[in-house]
């Protein structure tokens, strides 16, 4: 019987992310960790590999698809109530012991994780996209910038089709693939999960590529939303909190920050869970570090207004939300407040059609092949 690793080494094409070094290896770029591959070689995050002087990366197949709604990504300056579907690859190149996808991101490393792929083509997707009446479709759930060729190819066909693209990411990029993505991505989140260089190292990477992406991509007017998953006892001290949030500030003061609830999942069972008072404390520390927009997560109706979006200019109420519901929605059409005129930072709809699905739901995967691996 072949194993998953087997059956994804057969489900690839040739790379574009990569460069040939003078004694022959190859140098992959699609991630920060640069991995240089000599003949036969597999990069850190396990689907990447050299083969024959090539680089091989993953093709034709998902690890997962889910329609959720655009507040689940999260992104909150970016098409209240879009539907964003939502497809994902297999595999990682970090290891976070809490992670919530662990079953897809660590499929070929950790032997419990068993996520079958399904075959599929980037016209597929893109149909069934449309039928579920999306606005926006996203590379999400492994991390998408191992698999950047793949959702390119995905993201041509959902801009032929007047959609809009999204990675949901841990950061861990490289100037060369966002130069490559920058063409065919609106919307980009980012995991910023601590501001210690030894904690991202424990995570299985380096915190440098992670901050460079970050001021990248607000360069590339690319827009980017930022979450921390606040851990007790990992991330949450004031110190840590606040040099994050003013890194973040100094790139753009309208960046939004999303400080998220954490429970204990995968191999991080032991801190606390996050309360609603600790997401309080980290957002007034994000305030006054300068952010106008941050936003408390995972605590529905726990958080005072830390779920909706206020005008920065008159404080008016923008966006309500409960969870990932909007409840209340006034952006003008051309993405102003209605109130001062101030322009709200972000990729607004013309109008607000209301709200297609509050709840992530899994389209008709019935229609499509799942590979055996035997
Ligand atoms: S994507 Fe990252 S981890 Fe994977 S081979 Fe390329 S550089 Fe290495």
């Amino acid at each position: 019987m072949a194993t998953l690793a087997e059956v994804l080494a057969r489900e690839t094409r040739e790379g574009d992310l990569y460069d040939t070094l003078p004694d022959g290896r190859l140098r992959c770029v699609a991630c920060g960790h640069c991995c240089p591959l000599p003949e036969g070689a597999i990069g850190v995050c396990k689907v990447r590999f050299n083969e024959g002087g090539r680089l091989r990366v993953p093709w034709g197949y998902v690890g997962g698809v889910q329609c959720d709604p655009i507040e689940k990504k999260p992104f909150f300056h970016a098409h209240p109530g879009a539907l964003a579907y939502s497809f994902g690859m297999l595999g990682c190149d970090l290891h976070c012991a809490y992670c919530q996808n662990w079953v897809t991101s660590q499929a070929i490393r950790d032997p419990a994780a068993v996520a079958a792929p399904l075959r599929m083509s980037p016209e597929r997707l893109v149909q069934e996209a449309l039928a579920q009446r999306a606005r926006v479709v996203v590379s999400t759930y492994n991390e998408p910038l191992i698999t950047s060729e793949w959702a390119v190819a995905v993201f041509k066909e959902a801009r032929a089709a007047g959609l809009s693209t999204a990675f949901v990411s841990n950061g861990n990029g490289t100037p060369q693939v966002l130069e490559y993505l920058r063409p065919w991505v609106d919307l980009y989140k980012v995991d910023l999960k601590s501001f210690d260089a030894r904690h991202y190292r424990e995570l299985g990477g380096r915190i440098e590529p992670i901050l460079d992406t970050i001021r990248r991509l607000h360069a590339l007017d690319i827009w980017v939303e930022i979450v921390t998953l606040l851990i007790p006892g990992f991330n949450d001290s004031r110190d840590e909190l606040s040099r994050l949030s003013s890194f973040v500030a100094s790139v753009s003061p309208d960046i939004p920050w999303h400080v998220t609830a954490f429970h204990g999942d995968y191999k991080m069972t032991d801190p606390e869970n996050t309360t609603a008072d600790m997401l309080l404390t980290a957002a007034d520390i994000g305030r006054a570090s300068g952010l106008r927009y941050v936003y408390a997560g995972n605590l529905p109706g726990e958080v005072g207004g830390l779920e909706d979006t206020r005008c920065s200019g008159c404080g008016a109420l923008l966006v309500g939300r409960y969870g990932y519901h909007i409840r209340e929605y006034h952006v003008t059409s051309d993405g102003r407040c209605p109130s001062c005129g101030a322009s709200v930072p972000g990729r607004w709809s013309d109008r607000f059609d209301g709200q297609i699905a509050s709840r992530p739901f899994i389209p008709g995967t019935r229609r499509f092949t799942i590979f055996s691996s035997q």
